[in-house]
This record gives C-alpha cells, structure tokens and sequence, in this order.
C-alpha cells in the first residue's frame, strides 16, 4: 500500500534538505529520500560553500552551529605551466569577520547537519532508499518508486533534488540527452596535514582558510585544479571537461599525479597522507543547459536543474543549489494551499527562480561556457603569462624591452593577432 506525504523530497544534498526544512517549518508532511546510508555519504565537491543567504534565513548564524572547517580569508588565483606559476593572491580583512563571504567544508559532515536541521523541523528522513522513477497518472507527477523500502509513495508534489544526473527529470521528461562538453568531472583527493603545519604553510591564523585556483593544470585538458585549506586537512582536485579527458586518452589518476607533482603545488602538499580519494559529475553547460524545471505534480531544484556555472574564476552550484530549493519549497507551499499542483501552479517556481541571482547570474556568464571552451586558455595564455614574467625578472646583460613592448611581441609569437583579437572579444564578452 502506497503512503502519502504532501511533499517527496528526492535527495538530501543542499537543494533537498534547505527544500525539506523549509517544508516541514511550514507544517507540511514531507519526506526527504537518501539513496546514500546517511546524508553526504556519497557526496563530494571542491570544498567552497558560498555565502548564501537562504541558508542564513532559515538558520539564523548559521556558521556558528554547522560543522564547518575554516572561512575563506585568502584567494589566490595561479597561472600555471609546467614549471612556473604567476599568482594573484587577495586577502580581504571584511572575509574575516561575520557574516563571511565562503566557508571550506566537507559534504559528510555538512550534508548530515543540514538533512538532521530538516529531521528537527518534522521532515521524515528515509536513507538507503533509491529513488527509481515517478509514479505518473493522467499525465502528472504523483510519487515515487523506490528501491531499498521497496515500494511506491505517493505525494501531491514531488521535488527532484536528486543531482547532475537527475534520473527523475530524464524520466519524467524534463530533460534529454547530455551532450559532450556540457559536464565536467572532478577528483579529489583529501589529505590530513596538522592545524599548525596548514596555518604556517599558507599564512593563515585562527580559522582563516584559503582558496586556491591553478589554472594550466591539467595541461592540454580543458580544465583546472584547486586546492582548499580544511582545519586538519587539504582538499585539492581538478574538474575537467569530460569530452577533453575522453579526447587526451588518459585516466583522471595519471593527470593527478601531474598536479601532485608539480613543484609549487608538491610544496603545498608535502608531509600530507591520503585519506580519501573521490570523483563526481559537475553540470558546466551553463543557463542553455537549464532544462524544463517543473511540470505536473514536480518541480527540479539543483545540480538535478544544472543550475551550477563556473566563469574561470568562480565555481559556484552549493548556492544556487540551496537558493533554488527553497524557491521550490515556497512554490509546493503555495501550491498545496491551493490545491493545485498543476504545471500552471508550479510555473511559479520558474519565475522566482528566473528573478532571483541563480538565473540572473547564469545568464550573465551564459557565454562563459565558449569560452572555457578555447583551449588556448588552458596552456598557451598561461605560457605567455610565465614568458613574460620570466623576461621581466631575468637579468643576463642583454638590453631590456619596454613592458608593453614584450608584452605585444611575446603575444604576437605565441598567439598571433588575429586569435588573440577573437580571443579577448570572447573572454571581454564572457566575463564583462
Ligand atoms: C569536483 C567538484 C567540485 C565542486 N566544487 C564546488 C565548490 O567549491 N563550490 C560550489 O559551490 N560548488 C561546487 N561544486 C558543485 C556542487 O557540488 C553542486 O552544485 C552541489 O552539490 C549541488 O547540490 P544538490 O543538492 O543539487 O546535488 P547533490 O549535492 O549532488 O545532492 C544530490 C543528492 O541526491 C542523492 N540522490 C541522487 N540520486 C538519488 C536517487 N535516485 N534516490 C535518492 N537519492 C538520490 C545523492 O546521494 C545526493 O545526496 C563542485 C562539484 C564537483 C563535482
């Protein structure tokens, strides 16, 4: 016999347990469904939770009661080659006072608080419980079937939460086929490094962490690398676009070695043991890669929505995961106070999205995705930056060249006019 909740959650990652507790506070019946023995168990990213506002809302301060690791005070941006790296670092006293602007954390830890926030609001929590596929009548979402308590349950609104592979939207026809290039995959590689060996590494006191992008690793694979500071530990991992791993024809594993191996990152990370190793998918198609986010009894919230973007500088998906799960939320509560549970009801939920800074800031980096795309970006401007500053610096007796001078003459050679012209027209268009 199928049970009945007025909501189903599918996923406790950010998306589906902000969506939960914001349901239960409103004295909904919901049911928040884990495929994972606990929440987090199965989840991994970089390590950087944004600032977000709608977790503030719903828990007030919350980074003095969730299980964080350090806020992020220092970021530093590395251009990498093989042997050289230019770095911009920036330290901002305002990171490092209330409310900060990122935290480092880890997703077992995080993922667990925030589903038992939910629990604590009224959600019911059912953990190793695989998702199957909806349960359709006359052409509406209606529940779901799960494996592990096997069995149907039934809801007037269902939200997939259910990250980038979302088989409840594919299913229930929200979404097609991913094409290549549209998903990126990470590793990871979790290193624990004494409190006080990280503080003196990176210059850090108290909590204060650090951030760290290199781009120009993996060299030739379009991509990056970064490295987080955790209180007794270092997460550090590259995402690269699935269609350029596939073309290098090498295993992720091999290309990690090369950024483990590289001098400035090798020094970063020297003394430090492994203590775990993880990989996942990453959405990176941008707002054309937003599929249809609600139909008939369902709405898609998250990663399971693509709603996650990276402009070379930021990766952001944890906030825009949160911030659109409690957009749902207030739809389903709308909706249930209604009565309807229609596609028309839960439009909705498109147009808080659509003005809120999850779809505003996704279209305006929407031709970010081209130009990650410029394989260029990825070793030859990384060279020229190096070449230049090695010219800078070195000192052999030979006369020097203005800076502006080496600077137009190394880009000519390395780039030529005509490419570094398209070049900075698509990043200017991407970025500005
Ligand atoms: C390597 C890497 C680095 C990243 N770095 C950052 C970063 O530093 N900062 C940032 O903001 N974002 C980052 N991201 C993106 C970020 O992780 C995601 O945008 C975010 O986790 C999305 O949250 P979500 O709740 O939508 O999905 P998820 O976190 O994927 O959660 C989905 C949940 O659904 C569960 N689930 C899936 N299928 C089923 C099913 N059939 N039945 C039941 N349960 C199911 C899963 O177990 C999981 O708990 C990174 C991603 C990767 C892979």
């Amino acid at each position: 016999m199928a049970k009945y909740f007025d909501v189903i959650v599918v996923g406790a990652g950010p998306a589906g347990s902000l969506a939960g507790l914001k349901l239960a506070r409103a004295g909904l019946n919901v049911c928040l469904l884990e495929r994972g023995s606990h929440p987090g168990a199965k989840n991994m990213f970089g390590g950087l939770l944004h600032n977000t506002p709608a977790l503030n809302e719903l828990i007030p301060s919350f980074w003095e009661k969730a299980p964080l690791e350090r806020h992020v005070y220092k970021k530093v941006l590395a251009f990498m080659t093989p042997d050289t790296a230019v770095s911009l670092s920036f330290e901002n006293e305002n990171f490092d006072r209330p409310p900060y602007n990122g935290y480092t954390v880890l997703r077992p830890a995080f993922d667990n608080w925030l589903a038992g926030e939910a629990v604590k609001e009224g959600a019911l929590l059912l953990c190793d419980c695989t998702v199957i596929e909806p349960v359709m009548k006359d052409g509406a979402v209606v529940g779901v079937t799960v494996k592990g308590r096997e069995g149907e349950l039934r809801a007037n609104i269902v939200i997939a939460a259910d990250g980038v592979l979302s088989f409840l939207a594919e299913k229930a026809g929200l979404r097609g086929d991913f094409v290549p290039g549209t998903l990126g995959v990470g590793v990871k590689l979790l290193l624990g490094l004494p409190e006080a060996t990280i503080n003196e590494r990176f210059h850090l006191v108290r909590d204060q962490g650090a951030d760290i992008s290199f781009l120009g690793i993996p060299a030739g694979i379009r991509g990056g690398s970064f490295l987080y500071t955790n209180r007794e530990s270092l997460s550090v991992g590259m995402v690269m676009y699935l269609d350029s791993l596939q073309k290098s024809g090498r295993a992720p594993h091999e290309i990690f070695d090369d950024l483990l191996q590289h001098p400035q990152v090798k020094k970063l990370v020297k003394g430090a043991v492994p203590l775990e190793y993880s990989a996942h998918l990453v959405p990176e198609g941008g707002y054309k890669a937003v599929p249809t986010v609600y139909t008939n009894g369902m709405m898609v919230v998250g990663d399971a929505a693509g709603l996650c973007y990276t402009n070379g500088i930021n990766l952001e998906g944890i906030n825009l995961a949160m911030t659109s799960g409690v957009l749902a939320a207030e739809t389903a509560i709308n909706a249930i106070e209604a009565g309807d549970y229609s596609a028309r009801m839960l439009a909705l939920y498109k147009k808080k999205l659509n003005e809120s800074f999850v779809i505003k800031d996704m279209k305006k980096f929407s031709k970010s995705v081209g130009m990650m795309h410029v394989d260029r970006l990825y070793d030859t401007y990384p060279q020229l930056l190096a070449g230049i500053m090695e010219k800078i610096y070195k000192v052999d007796g030979t006369p020097r060249t203005g800076l502006f001078g080496l600077a137009r003459k190394e880009a000519m050679k390395e780039v030529g006019l005509k490419d570094l012209v398209a070049d900075s027209i698509r990043i200017g268009r991407a970025l500005l």
